[in-house]
């Protein structure tokens, strides 16, 4: 029993030291534990290897023959867990796991619900590998035209990030923003996609070729409250370039959740001379108030939430007064996502001459954008 007892201290002392602030473990009874971990992926697995090898070899190390197994069963918490939690549910489940691999009388463990845990070691790799991404140059950023369908002048391009990740490939943003904006990590890499625009428009102002790019701010930089004016202004220092060769895209969503902070952010950029531009509009829920409240330069309709589905002629109504209302609100307008030479047209006639899609360019990287003529 005293054996026994030193053994669990032993375990307890061990396991407590590797956890961080939000990770935890209690014992339920006798040797059978519980405990709370982050899904860290393998490098977290090989972390708990090495607090459970000493365990395994306690008597061992202390010259007695008595060889600890340890069996454990991991239930991995889903997205619906969150938002019903219920301790004894998982609790369970692991347990049913563990019992499976006692009962062989090996050691090791089971999962509960293994696809749960690839997910979330692909994401736990995303988050470990940002750092070393952007320090090694596997991100990337690509340039977009933007053009003038009446003038056929390309007259900017917006800036998106493309990464070439070591283990998983190749990788657009719909697999790796959401990640980012969730670990608190988003502002990371804007940071890095704003600092090599800039670097690439000091370039090519220094080649003769003078270019505006439009950059996306993530909305979680806004509820963060980053200090994006100060970020841009220390950039175009930094460069020697002018304020008036950044569009700031602002995502609707952000107003939704903090008005003010980006009614704030706004004016102040505007301040400082950089332009603002309202991103993916005709998405969210909040446009007609927010076209009153916010004060941006211009907005970008996103054709794509328009045009996709449901009644095609109630879209291009709604798309030409969208049009006319902007233009009333002497505010600019951009359509982005055109796919084909009817949408251009329409959109022409409607009004608005300023575009961005496929049916014109796709995303491309830097060098392939800086070898293109001014004129389509
Ligand atoms: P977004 O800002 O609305 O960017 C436009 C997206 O539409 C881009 O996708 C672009 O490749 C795509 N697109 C352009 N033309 C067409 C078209 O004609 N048809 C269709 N179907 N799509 C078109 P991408 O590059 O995959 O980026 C997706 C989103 O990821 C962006 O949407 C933006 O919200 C976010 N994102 C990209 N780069 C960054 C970044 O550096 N920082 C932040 N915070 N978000 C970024
Ligand atoms: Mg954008
Ligand atoms: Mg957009």
């Amino acid at each position: 029993m005293s054996a026994g007892d030193e053994l669990l201290r032993f375990w307890a002392k061990q396991i407590m030291e590797s956890l961080s602030d939000e990770e935890a473990v209690g014992r339920i009874t006798a040797d059978r534990f519980v405990v709370l971990r982050r899904n860290g992926g393998e490098e977290a697995l090989r972390k708990d290897d090495k607090v459970l090898g000493p365990v395994r070899t306690y008597f061992m190390d202390r010259g007695k023959e008595n060889r600890v197994l340890l069996c454990g069963g991991v239930y991995v918490v889903t997205p619906a867990d969150r938002q019903q939690i219920n301790i004894d549910h998982m609790m369970d489940r692991a347990s049913m796991e563990e019992k499976k691999v006692r009962d062989t009388r090996n050691e090791g463990y089971e999962f509960y619900n293994p696809e749960q845990w690839e997910k979330g070691k692909q994401v736990a790799d995303i988050i470990n590998h940002l750092p070393a991404a952007i320090k090694s140059g596997g991100l990337h950023v690509w340039y977009q035209p933007q053009v003038n369908y009446e003038t056929r002048k390309i007259t900017g391009a917006e800036a998106l990030c493309r990464w070439d990740h070591d283990k998983v490939g190749f990788l657009y943003p719909s697999d790796f923003i959401s990640v980012l904006e969730e670990s608190g990590l988003i502002y990371d890499l804007d940071c890095f996609v704003w600092d090599k625009v800039c670097q690439d428009l000091h370039r090519w102002n220094e080649q003769g070729i003078r270019r505006s790019v439009s950059v996306n701010v993530s909305r979680c930089d806004i509820r963060e409250d980053r200090d994006i004016p100060g970020q841009f202004s220390r950039l175009i220092q930094k460069y020697g370039i002018t304020p008036d060769q950044l569009r700031i895209e602002i995502t609707e969503t952000a107003f939704a959740e903090n008005p003010d902070l980006l009614i704030s952010n706004t004016n102040k950029l505007r301040e400082l001379g950089f332009q603002v531009e309202m991103d993916d509009f005709g998405s969210g829920y909040s446009s007609l108030h927010m076209l009153k409240e916010v004060p941006v330069d211009r907005i970008k309709l996103d054709l794509h939430f328009l045009t996709s589905s449901g009644d095609q002629k109630k879209s291009r109504t709604i798309v030409g007064c969208m049009i006319q209302m902007v233009e009333l609100l002497e505010m600019k307008m951009i359509a982005e996502g055109v796919e084909t030479v009817g949408q251009a047209k329409f959109l022409h006639d409607q009004g608005c001459s300023e575009m961005q899609g496929y049916y014109f360019y796709k995303p491309m990287p830097a060098e392939e954008f800086e070898k293109l003529r001014e004129d389509i």
